[in-house]
């Protein structure tokens, strides 16, 4: 096992790995930018390392620091949490070509993954449903609008280099095609330096299902059940839960056997997920695999029990997956609430500044992620994302309940959050029945909004 380990990130899922590695003997090396100098990763880690200034590009992003600064705190491996570094397959190849393990999967696996048009060809030749659309990278916007006449509309033009939702454009029919592909390309070109789109029919009121994935070097890989994400502003999750209620044990198991093939194409190590759409006939069609530990993940180690983290770590340093998949069975329900500085009532604008005052819930089934404290600093340079509450309850309704007391206690002053639009989220009867699809943000957070403000006022 690995002696000691740099963490190349920051906030919530830095402490989460810290403690992972204090519970494991592990050492670690918080590497962190000045802008950070005072957060809670830095004061736990057994040691700390400045790598630039603010800027992401200059420090959380600077892949050389970062090798540098492993080298002479003589890391053996490093961490990349999500985001940031974390499916950057020339920052995993720098790792492997300097001796340093990358707790994550190849850098071979994470272009080939990358590119989500060779990713989505790879699938069909496994086997793996995917969306209807086209063939390889298209030509041109009148290549687009043939295709399209093909599957018909409305249609989605991605970007194959795309990640967080930019370079997507919808087209719902032939006069909206040409500038539905010159903005996704330019989008993509500005984004990540490439401007190569493929089409994908666009799933009207999906589900949006993953299914979590842990591999071994030593050929073993098994599924650890499914979350559904479809609470999503802008293609940016909010909420998620374990297991997917909308689907039937058949179906659940068709998901996952599929999500297992998927993995195996690549022959895939480390933690990772396969995301599909589900249509209103509950077919599910591949669209990507994340080649890293998701912010979700807690969900899921709340319905089968494993430590995800603890479990990429050892696939790191070359030790057999610690279960089998006979092991593994998804007890209870699990939800996740990402509570972010931001103001709803501005559209969901950032709000960083001080936390005057903090209190996190706590009791039976409830869990907080976080690297906030009283008098904290939140950087406007960063992720808004600041804490995430999750709780395990033996059935969905008992889960919801316990969302409820746990936002409703957790106090954060000083700054703005989301709190209490996920606690109102929590009292909508279409939630609360489970009739969300990936729209549901969209056409309801206005109405949200206004029906908080209402409550306030009376
Ligand atoms: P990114 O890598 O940018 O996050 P994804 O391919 O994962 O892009 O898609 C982001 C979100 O967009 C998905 O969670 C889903 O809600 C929606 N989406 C993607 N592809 C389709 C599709 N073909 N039809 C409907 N919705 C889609």
């Amino acid at each position: 096992m690995f002696r000691k380990v740099l963490i190349a990130n920051r906030g919530e899922i830095a402490m989460r790995i810290l403690r992972c590695c204090q519970e494991m003997g592990i050492d670690t090396v918080i590497a962190f930018s000045s802008e950070d100098r005072d957060s809670l990763p830095v004061q736990f880690a057994t040691e700390s390392v400045c790598i630039g200034p603010a800027p992401a590009a200059a420090s959380y992003l600077n892949q050389d620091a970062l090798i540098a600064a492993a080298k002479e705190y003589q890391c053996e491996a490093i961490h990349p949490g999500y985001g940031f570094l974390s499916e950057n397959a020339d920052f995993a190849e720098k790792c492997e070509s300097n001796g340093i393990a990358y707790i994550g999967p190849s850098s071979r696996m994470i272009r080939d993954m990358g590119d989500k048009q060779s990713a989505r060809a790879l699938m069909k030749k496994h086997g793996v449903p995917v969306v209807p659309g086209s063939e390889g990278i298209l030509k041109d916007w009148k290549e687009a609008a043939q295709i399209a006449e093909k599957v018909g509309y409305p249609v989605l033009l991605k970007a194959t280099a795309g990640g967080g939702g930019r370079g997507m454009r919808t087209a719902f029919d032939a006069s909206e095609i040409q500038n539905a592909y010159e903005s996704a390309q330019a989008e993509a070109l500005s984004a990540f330096g490439d401007g190569s789109l493929y089409l994908e029919k666009l799933i009207q009121h999906p589900h949006h299902i993953e299914v979590q994935i842990l591999g071994d070097t030593k050929g073993n890989l098994i599924q650890l059940g499914e979350r559904d994400c479809s609470m999503q502003r802008r293609n940016q999750k909010l909420l998620e839960e374990s297991p997917a209620r909308i689907l039937t044990q058949k179906q659940r198991d068709a998901i996952h056997k599929a999500a297992l093939r998927a993995a195996k194409a690549v022959h895939y190590v480390s933690a990772g997920t396969v995301e599909f759409v589900l249509d209103r006939e509950n077919n599910f069609y591949f669209i990507e695999m994340n080649t890293r530990i998701q912010v979700e993940h807690p969900v899921t180690e709340a319905v089968t029990g494993v430590d995800l983290i603890r479990e990429q770590i050892r696939i790191a340093a070359g030790l057999s997956l610690g279960y089998k998949q006979s092991d593994i069975h998804l007890t209870g329900h699990a939800i996740e609430c990402r509570i972010n500085a931001e103001n709803p009532a501005r559209n969901f604008s950032p709000c960083p500044g001080r936390v005057s005052f903090l209190h996190f819930p706590g009791g039976n089934g409830v869990r907080i992620e976080s690297a906030l404290y009283n008098g904290a600093m939140v950087s406007p340079y960063y992720d808004s994302m600041v804490a995430k509450v999750i709780v395990h309850a033996p059935g969905r309704l008992e889960a919801i309940r316990k969302m409820r007391v746990a936002l409703e206690e957790m106090t954060v002053e000083g700054i703005d959050t989301n709190i209490d639009f996920l606690y109102l989220i929590m009292y909508n009867n279409d939630f609360i029945t489970g009739n969300v699809d990936t729209g549901f943000l969209e056409k309801n957070t206005d109405a949200i909004i206004r029906w908080g403000e209402e409550s306030r006022r009376t």
